[in-house]
């Protein structure tokens, strides 16, 4: 996304657009276990000039399909930052800033490190592996006997028992 300098000036002024999902960079096959169908990059911005220095605020969104850390499934959501603030450097000669890399940033920024589905996704059984909020599995919990058993062993000379 490319702003002419010419057309900056003291008053404010707002720009929309939109950038292919491409500009992030997130085409590989391990990417795509983690995040697919990116959509385009919108943004809005206001821009102006401010002490001989070009200011962008506004927002920039896109929508994606994550995996949700839990469950597996993939789950569509928004994602964006709703108060982006920059102020590039411009050369001497420069007849536009390019805004991208700043806008790519921010969006790869505001990707979930742990999305979750829901709040209260109920994940996988971590004995049959099935979806928890799809069915009921009859798998127990490892029975009190068992851990009663790794209970009773102590690490040599380390920690303390809490009791
Ligand atoms: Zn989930
Ligand atoms: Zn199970």
């Amino acid at each position: 996304m490319r702003i002419r300098l010419q057309d900056v000036g003291y008053e404010k002024r707002t720009v929309a657009g939109e950038l292919p999902a491409s500009v992030l960079g997130l085409g590989t096959e391990s990417d795509a276990e983690h995040v697919r169908d990116i959509g385009p990059i919108s943004c809005r911005l206001t821009v102006y000039e401010a002490a001989g220095q070009l200011i962008v605020e506004g927002e920039v969104r896109t929508r994606a399909r994550f995996r949700c850390s839990r469950c597996d499934e993939f789950f569509s959501m928004e994602i964006g930052e709703p108060d982006i603030r920059l102020a590039p450097e411009i050369g001497k000669n420069d007849e536009f800033a390019d805004l991208t890399a700043d806008i790519r940033e921010s969006i790869l920024l505001r990707f979930p490190a742990f999305p979750v589905c829901r709040e209260d996704c109920p994940g996988l059984c971590p004995q049959c592996g099935i979806r928890r909020a799809e069915a009921a599995c009859d798998c127990r919990r490892p029975s009190d006997q068992r851990w009663a058993a790794l209970d009773g062993l102590q690490p040599s000379g380390t920690a303390e028992q809490e009791q």
